[in-house]
């Protein structure tokens, strides 16, 4: 006779206190007061262990670095601290949530599922790209997705920067502090950014708008070395040299999976009450860019992941789960 075994404890779910989704400056920060509190958290790496600062090299405004840090360096070391306080890690992409229970349910893509009692969401969001296969190429060696992080690597250079939207106008002012002159390149003959923030631009003696300008090509071997550009009114290309290429389209916040459930803003990051990480759901909290669209730094994110771990600590501690 052939007889089967199951083992008992695949008849039952696994069951954390706290559950982190996303391995970034947030998630690993809320697992690091989260396991210091005992609660035993499990994080769930993610599409991108370690977040968007894997992508980055030097990172030189993370307190605490005065000759700055790579950022895949940080992030090793970020999650060496939160395991060595218990935390455990592990690689998988979050697919499908239940939140609105008292014991929430989150399903992996590789089949497992687990419950927990609180969620820290912290799955970041996505820098938006103009799609160029220069772009990619040059990317990391001239081409960057934050003014804030990497303009200082191009003070006294000349840059350009694309996109008409908050953001751009934010970060081409930056970089108008630092860089000798800064291309705006905006795609219509508006700014979609706020009146003030325009004005701003507009003002700013060395930020040269080109208005109906697409980007066809970033020109460059190692690093950058100039962008071809054509007016979608008159067709005419024409080529700027410049050392640093900088995009400001947008972010997308990786909040698809949580749509239906927790409450996104017109833009889809996650809607936090002021002053909290607390979402429209008890017991489920978000940290980082995933609920922030304007500050978007490590430090930031880093902060509300700590508050996240509070958080879930005073929910679990109110209801009397030890
Ligand atoms: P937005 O979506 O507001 O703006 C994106 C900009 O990029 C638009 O000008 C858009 O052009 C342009 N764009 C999009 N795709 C392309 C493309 N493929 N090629 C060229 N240009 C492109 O994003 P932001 O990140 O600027 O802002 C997001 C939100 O955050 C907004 O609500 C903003 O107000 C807010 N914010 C507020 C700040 C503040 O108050 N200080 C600071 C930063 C952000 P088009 O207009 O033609 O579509």
């Amino acid at each position: 006779m052939l007889l089967t075994f199951t083992p008992y404890l695949s008849m039952h779910m696994e069951r954390v206190k706290c559950l982190i989704l996303g391995s970034g400056p947030a998630g690993y920060t809320a697992a690091i007061y989260a396991s210091r509190a005992n609660l035993q958290p499990v994080v769930y790496t993610g599409i991108e262990p370690g977040g968007q600062l894997m992508q980055t090299t030097d990172v030189e405004n993370f307190p605490g670095y005065p000759q700055g840090i790579m950022g895949p360096e940080l992030m090793e070391d970020l999650k060496k601290q939160a395991e060595r306080f218990g935390t455990d890690v592990r690689f998988g992409i979050a697919t499908r949530v239940e939140l609105n229970d008292r014991v929430k349910t989150v399903h992996f893509d590789d089949g497992t599922s687990i419950e927990a009692y609180t969620v820290i969401i912290s799955t970041g969001a996505s820098a938006k790209w103009l799609g160029l296969p220069s772009e990619k190429r040059l990317n990391g060696n001239g081409v960057s997705a934050c003014a804030v992080c990497d303009g200082f690597f191009f003070r006294n250079q000349e840059v350009a920067l694309v996109g008409g939207g908050d953001t751009a106008c934010e970060e081409a002012l930056y970089l108008s502090k630092l860089c000798t002159k800064v291309h705006m390149l905006v795609r219509k003959d508006s700014f979609r950014a706020s009146k003030i923030m325009q004005e701003r631009v507009l003002n700013a003696p060395n930020i040269t708008v080109h208005w109906h300008s697409e980007t066809l090509e970033v020109l460059g071997d190692q690093t950058v070395t100039g962008i071809r550009i054509r007016n979608n009114k008159t067709n005419e290309e024409t080529v700027i040299n410049i050392t640093g290429f900088f995009v400001a389209i947008g972010h997308q916040p990786n909040t698809q999976i949580f749509k239906d459930q927790i409450d996104l803003d017109e833009q889809e990051y996650i809607i936090t009450k002021a002053g909290t990480t607390k979402t429209n759901i008890e017991g489920v909290f978000a940290a980082g860019d995933v609920q922030d669209k304007h500050y978007r730094q490590a430090i930031t994110a880093a902060g509300t992941g700590c508050m996240a771990a509070l958080e879930a600590e005073r929910y679990l501690t109110e209801k009397g789960i030890h």
